[in-house]
């Protein structure tokens, strides 16, 4: 799906919890970063392989685990979906991995678009590697 058609096309098979996350983290990134309107993403819900609250697939696809992240405060659960989205959006599946570079970049737009990063890693502990 296209970002900008989020709304219209939504991903109608996640659960109402984890999209109302969703509505308000892209509705964020759209108001800072209108040339994602176009950028396609592919959202499921479900395990993570790494076996944290989300992660970005090889493919690109963004996989969140709602069971995880509806644990969390409001605040933090959306600094983490905005943090997973930023490395979707980063293109970082795409680039082979230089330490923290990528964890750094996707704090610091998830910051950007106006979410909570210091309370996610407050809460979740410093970025690492593989997270
Ligand atoms: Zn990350």
């Amino acid at each position: 799906m296209k970002l900008g058609n989020y709304f219209k096309n939504g991903v109608q098979y996640l659960p109402s919890d984890l999209k109302s996350l969703l509505e308000i983290v892209v509705a964020a990134i759209l108001t800072h970063e209108p040339d994602f309107k176009n950028f396609e993403c592919d959202i499921l819900d479900g395990e993570t392989t790494s076996g944290y609250e989300g992660e970005v697939l090889e493919t690109g696809r963004i996989i969140l685990d709602s069971k995880k992240l509806l644990k969390y405060d409001r605040d933090v659960a959306l600094a983490i979906v905005a943090h997973e989205l930023a490395h979707a959006f980063c293109g970082h599946h795409l680039k082979e991995p230089v330490g923290l570079e990528f964890e750094v970049e996707a704090d610091g737009y998830a910051k950007k678009w106006g979410f909570q990063v210091d309370k996610f890693r407050k809460v979740c502990g410093p970025p690492t590697t593989t997270w």
